[in-house]
Parts: C-alpha cells; sequence; structure tokens
C-alpha cells in the first residue's frame, strides 16, 4: 500500500475452505480505474505480488488461497504466515526435519 491510494474499502468477505477472507477495492490519485486486494482476517496480504484489475471470483479467491498456501512460509510456534515483507528468520536450533520458519512475534533471543 503506497500513498497513491486514495481509499481503500473492504467490498466483500467470502469464505473459502473456512478461511476468511476480505477483498479490498481501491481506488488510485494518478491512475484511472480501480484495483482490488485480498486479505486474510489477520491482515496479511495475498495479492502483494500485483493487485487484481477486476472484482474477483470464488473461483478467483480460491486460487489465491491455495497459491500463496503453496508458496509461503508459515511461523512454527504459532502458525500465522509469516509476511513476504518480513526478513528471513530461520530458527537455528530447529531440527532439520521440521519447520525453521520463525515469525518476529514470536522470535526472542534464544532462537537466535
Ligand atoms: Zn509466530
Amino acid at each position: 500500500m503506497g500513498d497513491r491510494i486514495t481509499s481503500e474499502k473492504v467490498v466483500e468477505e467470502a469464505v473459502i475452505d473456512n478461511e476468511k477472507l476480505h477483498v479490498a477495492r481501491s481506488t488510485w490519485r494518478d491512475a484511472a480505474g480501480l484495483s482490488f486486494d485480498l486479505y486474510r482476517s489477520d491482515g496479511t496480504c495475498l495479492t502483494d505480488d500485483g493487485s487484481l484489475d477486476e472484482h474477483p471470483s470464488s473461483d478467483d479467491l480460491r486460487k489465491l488461497l491455495e497459491h500463496t498456501r503453496l508458496s509461503s512460509h508459515f511461523c512454527r510456534f504459532c502458525g500465522k504466515q509469516i509476511p513476504k515483507a518480513d526478513p528471513p528468520r530461520i530458527v537455528s536450533m530447529a531440527d532439520s526435519a521440521t519447520n525453521p520458519w520463525c515469525c518476529a512475534g514470536c522470535l526472542d533471543d534464544r532462537l537466535r
């Protein structure tokens, strides 16, 4: 989200695979048209790689959610998705067979 967005409004709430998703519509100061972004209920953006030009169908929502699940890392402690904007944090003490990722909220000095 940059300062070029003049307004952003949630226009739809959808539940896909038991996950609540919000579709937000943005208008832009120096570009015509609208863009749509998809958020999880915890505020994680699923359209970081590029906003959508049109209001997504429920098929689109499902595809985006599946893509995100396959391509993202989840915290080994709280299970939350780690935002792509965060620097990667790997718990050095993690066994090689377990998930080494840790979110900013769960990281503490003992884990570095
Ligand atoms: Zn965590």
